[in-house]
C-alpha cells in the first residue's frame, strides 16, 4: 500500500489503489459525496468520490465527520475537476475510527497559540504537518551532511555532571535515594565539553540530540528543552569553524528547498511573505563577516535609539542583532573575537589578551542560530581563565587532561535545531517547531 505522497508522485492511472488517512472535509451532491483524506505523509489531500451505490452509503458515508480515521479501496483516476490531477472512485469506504462534532480541529483556520493548547492533534493540521515534514527532512540532511564529511556521530550524555559553561540554568537530576552520583548532576545544557574528548580521539565528531535549559526565558527562541547539532573538529581552527559552519547552514537550506517544495510553498503563502526568495538567498549569499570591535562600532553608529546602551564590552542583545542583519546588511552574519569576559572559559584566548576565538552567525528574522569558537588548547592558559572564573580545576580534572596529553587545536559549534526549523519554515514562535513544547510554565504533554 502507498501513501498519498506515493500515489500523487507516480500516479497508477485507471488502477486499484487503497490509502488510509483521516477525514478532512466531507460535501454531500445529489447521488454521491466528496470525501477529502490527508495521511500525513504530504501536504496534499486526496479526493474520493463515493456514489449512493455502496452499501454504507447513507447509513455511515452522509454521516462521516471531519477527524475521522478512514480506509478507502479504489480506482485512481484523473479528475475531471479543477483543484486536482487525480482522485480516487471510491469501491469501499471502511470506517476505521469515529470522530464526533466535538472534534477540536473542524475546518477554518486556528490560531498557533490554540493550537498549543492541543499538542497532540496540532500535527493533523497542514502548517503542523508540514513543519514536522520538514523537521523530519532536516534531521536527515544533517545525518548526510556530517557522514558525507567524516564525522563519527558521538552520543554525549544527557545527565551530566560538568556545567559546560554556565550556559544557562541547569535543570537538577535528582531521586527520593538522595546523592544518586555521588555528587551533583543535570540536565546537560551542550555535548560539547564531551565531544572534544571524541574529537581529540576521531578527529572530526558531532552530536545531535537534546539539551535542557532552565533559563527563565519566555520569548519566541527559546525553549526549556531543545535539539541541538555540536560538531567539534581536531587540527581545526576558527577559519575553519566559520567554514564548516556556513557549509553546513547552506546545505540544510538547499537540501530543504529541494525536497520541502510543497510545504515550503504553503509557508511562504500563509506564513511568511517572501521565505522562499529568503531562503534562495541563504544558499547563494556571502556571509558578511564582522569582528565584534566592528560590530560595536556599527551599533554606535547606528540611526536608531536601542533601549539596551551600546559599548565595547556588553553581550549583543536581540535588539543589535536584529539590527545588524536585518537592517544595517540585510543578510546573513559571522561575528567574531568577542570580549573574552562574555563568553565561556573554553574559549581560545587570542594574542590580543581581551578576546576569544569566538564566532556567532546571525540570520534574519531569527538572530543568533550558531555560536562556536576554537576551543583554549593550551593547559596552563585555560588553567588561568578556569580559576578567573570560580571553577574547580579537580572537578574537570577529565577535561583538564585532554590539553595534558597529545593536545591539538580544536574548533567547533552548537548549531540550534529549532532555530534552523523555524528559520526555515517562517514559523514565528519556536514553540511551533517542536512537538511537544518545554518553556517556563508550560509542558502540557
Ligand atoms: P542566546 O544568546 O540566543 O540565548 P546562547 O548564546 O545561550 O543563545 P549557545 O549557548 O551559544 O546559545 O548555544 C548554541 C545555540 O543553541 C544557539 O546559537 C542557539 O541556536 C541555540 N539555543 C541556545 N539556547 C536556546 C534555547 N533556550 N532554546 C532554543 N535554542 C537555543
Ligand atoms: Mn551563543
Amino acid at each position: 500500500m502507498r501513501n498519498i505522497a506515493g500515489l500523487l508522485a507516480n500516479p497508477p492511472l485507471d488502477q486499484s489503489v487503497e490509502i488510509t488517512g483521516w477525514l478532512r472535509t466531507r460535501r454531500d451532491a445529489a447521488s454521491f459525496s466528496f470525501l477529502e483524506i490527508n495521511d500525513g505523509s504530504c501536504l496534499a489531500n486526496i479526493q474520493v468520490i463515493v456514489g449512493d451505490d455502496l452499501a454504507n452509503y447513507h447509513s455511515e458515508i452522509k454521516k462521516l465527520a471531519t477527524g475521522c480515521a478512514l480506509r478507502v479501496v479504489g480506482t485512481l483516476r484523473a479528475s475531471p475537476a479543477k483543484g486536482q490531477a487525480v482522485e480516487i472512485a471510491a469501491a469501499q469506504v471502511e470506517l476505521i475510527g469515529a470522530a464526533g462534532a466535538d472534534y477540536p480541529l473542524q475546518k477554518k483556520r486556528h490560531s498557533p497559540e490554540f493550537l498549543r493548547t492541543i499538542c497532540h492533534l496540532r500535527p493533523r493540521t497542514n502548517a503542523i504537518g508540514a513543519v514536522m515534514r520538514v523537521r523530519s527532512r532536516l534531521a536527515f540532511a544533517t545525518h548526510q551532511f556530517f557522514q558525507e564529511r567524516g564525522f563519527v556521530q558521538t552520543h554525549t550524555p544527557i545527565i551530566t555532571t560538568s556545567d559546560c559553561e554556565g550556559a544557562g540554568e541547569m535543570f537538577e537530576v535528582v531521586t527520593g535515594q538522595g546523592d544518586f552520583f555521588g555528587k551533583p548532576a543535570g540536565l546537560t545544557v551542550s555535548g560539547q565539553l564531551q565531544a572534544e574528548a571524541y574529537a581529540l580521539a576521531l578527529g572530526k565528531v558531532y552530536t545531535f540530540g537534546p539539551t535542557f535549559r532552565a533559563e527563565n526565558s519566555n520569548t519566541s527562541r527559546h525553549l526549556a528543552e531543545f535539539w541541538m547539532i555540536e560538531p567539534e573538529m581536531a587540527f581545526c581552527d576558527l577559519q575553519g569553524d566559520m567554514a564548516m559552519a556556513v557549509a553546513l547552514l547552506k546545505y540544510l537550506v538547499a537540501d530543504a528547498l529541494k525536497n520541502c517544495a510543497a510545504d515550503l510553498e504553503l509557508f511562504d503563502a500563509y506564513v511568511e511573505k517572501g521565505l522562499l526568495a529568503k531562503l534562495r538567498a541563504l544558499v547563494e549569499q556571502d556571509f558578511i563577516h564582522l569582528t565584534y570591535d566592528q560590530a560595536i562600532e556599527q551599533l554606535l553608529a547606528a540611526p536608531v535609539k536601542f533601549s539596551y546602551p551600546v559599548h565595547w564590552g556588553i553581550d549583543p542583545q536581540s535588539e543589535h542583532e536584529r539590527y545588524l542583519c536585518e537592517e544595517r546588511y540585510k543578510a546573513p552574519l559571522i561575528i567574531t573575537d568577542y570580549p573574552a569576559a562574555i563568553k565561556p572559559f573554553y574559549m581560545r584566548l587570542s594574542d590580543d589578551g581581551r578576546t576569544v576565538a569566538a564566532m556567532d552567525i546571525l540570520v534574519p528574522g531569527i538572530g543568533e542560530i550558531i555560536g562556536g569558537s576554537q576551543r583554549e588548547e593550551r593547559l596552563d592558559v585555560l588553567e588561568k581563565r578556569m580559576l578567573a572564573a570560580g571553577m574547580n580545576l579537580d572537578d574537570y580534572a577529565w577535561y583538564l587532561d585532554l590539553r595534558r596529553y597529545g593536545s591539538a587545536p580544536h574548533a567547533g559549534f552548537g548549531l540550534g535545531f529549532e532555530r534552523l526549523v523555524r528559520f526555515v519554515s517562517g514559523m514565528a514562535n519556536i514553540r511551533d517547531v517542536i512537538a511537544f513544547p518545554r518553556a517556563p510554565g508550560f509542558a502540557p504533554c
